[in-house]
């Protein structure tokens, strides 16, 4: 699957299962490890894990876009759109979106667990980083080795 495949199926999701138009880009992140998708605010614009778009992953795929729906449809209604919102969970659950993404044994592969920290964002690395070059993606803070 393309990106052009992604986005029609983002589209057509968000119209059967939210009756809104997804208006954003679609992009496949091939560098995501525990993530399955995420959701741009700024330009809305929607992430999805690149392991997902294997056809056997298709019933997960479904629930990772709608579930980035959720975000984008709440968001563009200024509704609450973020995980601990009732706005959030409530259409999640309605829609029946992933909660998580799904477990495809990439959780094995993951060595270390790094946090930033400032805000204690957590990043799984497969590899070692090079904890000179490397911070927080979020604010820019030191990142830490946890294990
Ligand atoms: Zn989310
Ligand atoms: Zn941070």
């Amino acid at each position: 699957m393309n990106e052009v495949e992604l986005l029609k199926l983002i589209k057509k999701i968000s119209l059967e299962s939210f009756s809104y138009p997804f208006n954003g880009k679609a992009k496949i992140n091939y560098r995501f490890k525990t993530t399955g998708g995420r959701y741009h605010l700024k330009d809305h614009h929607i992430e999805i894990n690149a392991h997902f778009l294997k056809k056997e992953y298709r019933k997960d795929l479904i629930g990772i876009i709608k579930h980035e729906l959720c975000h984008y449809y709440l968001h563009t209604h200024q509704m609450g759109y973020k995980h601990q919102n009732r706005d959030f969970k409530i259409l999640l659950k309605q829609v029946g979106g992933s909660r998580y993404a799904p477990d495809i044994g990439l959780a094995k592969k993951i060595k270390y667990t790094y946090q930033c920290i400032n805000c204690h964002k957590l990043y799984y690395r497969i590899r070692r980083i090079d904890l000179k070059k490397y911070v927080c993606g979020k604010c820019h803070h030191k990142l830490i080795l946890l294990k």
